[in-house]
């Protein structure tokens, strides 16, 4: 059986072997978070575009504003105004935040550090030419790279292309995942459940993890446990960049997932991985379709979600695979689990004294959402340790949408 970083590295080859060319959507900025940028962003001009004070104080020539030195100021520079007239010899002028520093001057004296009297202004510090403004060009030259292609656009890229006036943005498309959940006893939550029935929950949690990874969700519904209501219905699912079903992949007699696919033509790169919630997970692909069976229990189709579906999204995407952001924590309770498979226990992290903690939560297992609620990560138990005690350092998988 694999195991889990094999399981992803199987996925991240495989997504990347077969990626085609991404269709583009042209975007306004403002609507453009989570894309992933397909064009090349450039500088319209050099950054800053010039000399840009960093301080509310004066523009001086750093030779002049020695200490005990009195300068005549010559009036005032806001952020905004225009500047052309140098400074004259002898002279300061007082300058604001954000406001540039005219010619001539090569330096600025913080206010905090100077005595004003009128229009003369006493230094009471040394200063040294370049302080306290950033260089006209310093941060970007004209015509520079500022975004590429492949970038995904949170608010600082996005605040880029904004500076650079890119007030609309060629991103790709986003992958549409369907999303199918199966099971007789699954019931849309619109309708009131029988008393052995469960409320389509894993559709819901499935969409959600599907645009916070960057896709598009379409929402198939439910299929039951019957070979020609599970075809239809994949046969659907088949028409998007990927297909993500849930439940239907273990071992019992009306599990029939993998077998509907096989027949559909999949072909499947693994069938299992060596973890724990997880284990019957399904990877392959059909008819140019991605497919990802993941266990019906909710927390296993949570945690195999966020292992294995996310990099193969941020590929479909156009984007690097992110990497999973394991932390470092101690633990504070001793865990015992059985050995074999590789644990993820839902947990919360926590910095009492500012250092991380962590701590296994009670649950009944991979059916116990609730218990997820109050998790912030998962704790991460390697498949060859029986007994963690509490001290110990533990490796920390912090959840998705959370930290
Ligand atoms: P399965 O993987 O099909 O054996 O399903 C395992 C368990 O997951 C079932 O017994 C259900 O309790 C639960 N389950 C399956 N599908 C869903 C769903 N769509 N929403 C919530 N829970 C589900
Ligand atoms: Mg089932």
């Amino acid at each position: 059986m694999l195991s889990f970083t094999d399981a992803r590295q199987l996925i991240i080859t495989q997504t990347k072997t077969h990626l085609g060319s991404c269709p583009t959507i042209s975007l306004p900025v403002n609507d453009a978070l989570g894309y992933v940028l397909a064009q090349e962003v450039r500088t319209d001009r050099e950054y800053p575009p010039f000399h840009r004070s960093t301080r509310d104080g004066y523009a001086v020539r750093a030779s002049e504003a020695v200490p005990n030195a009195t300068l005549h100021c010559e009036g005032e520079i806001k952020a905004g105004d225009t500047v052309t007239q140098p400074l004259n010899p002898s002279s300061c002028i007082q300058i604001m935040t954000g406001a540039a520093v005219p010619p001539g001057a090569d330096a600025v004296v913080m206010i905090e550090f100077t005595r004003r009297d009128g229009d003369k202004v006493t230094f009471n510090r040394p200063i040294s030419p370049g302080q306290n403004f950033v260089r006209q060009g310093s941060e970007a030259r004209s015509g520079e790279l500022a975004l590429a292609p492949g970038l995904r656009l949170g608010y600082a890229e996005l605040a880029v292309a904004a500076q650079v006036g890119a007030a609309s943005l060629y991103c790709n498309k986003k992958p549409r995942v369907a999303v199918l959940s199966t099971g007789d006893e699954v019931v849309p939550i619109t309708e009131s459940p029988g008393p052995f029935h469960i409320r389509n929950s894993n559709s819901i949690s499935l969409s959600a993890q599907i645009r916070l990874a960057g896709g598009e969700p379409v929402l198939l519904g439910n299929a039951l446990d019957r070979v020609d209501d599970l075809s239809t219905k994949i046969e659907r699912g088949l028409q998007e960049d990927a297909l993500v079903l849930s439940g239907g992949v273990s071992m019992g007699k009306y599990d029939l997932v993998e077998s509907v696919l096989k027949g559909l033509g999949a072909e499947f790169l693994f069938d299992s991985v060596a973890i724990r919630p997880g284990k019957p997970a399904v990877f392959g692909r059909c008819r140019n379709t991605w497919v990802f069976g993941l266990p019906g229990n909710p927390v296993s189709t949570m945690v195999t979600f966020q292992l294995f579906v996310i990099p193969s999204l941020d590929i479909l995407s156009g984007a690097a695979p992110r990497p999973l952001p394991f932390l470092d924590a101690t633990l504070a309770e001793p865990i015992k689990e059985k050995s074999g498979l590789t644990h993820f226990l839902p947990a919360r992290l926590e910095w009492p004294e500012g250092a991380p903690l962590v701590r296994a939560l009670r649950w009944q297992g991979s059916g116990d959402i609730a218990a997820l609620t109050q998790a912030n990560c998962f704790l991460v138990v390697p498949a060859d340790r029986q007994d963690i005690t509490a001290g110990e350092k533990v490796s920390v998988l912090p959840r998705s949408d959370v930290l």
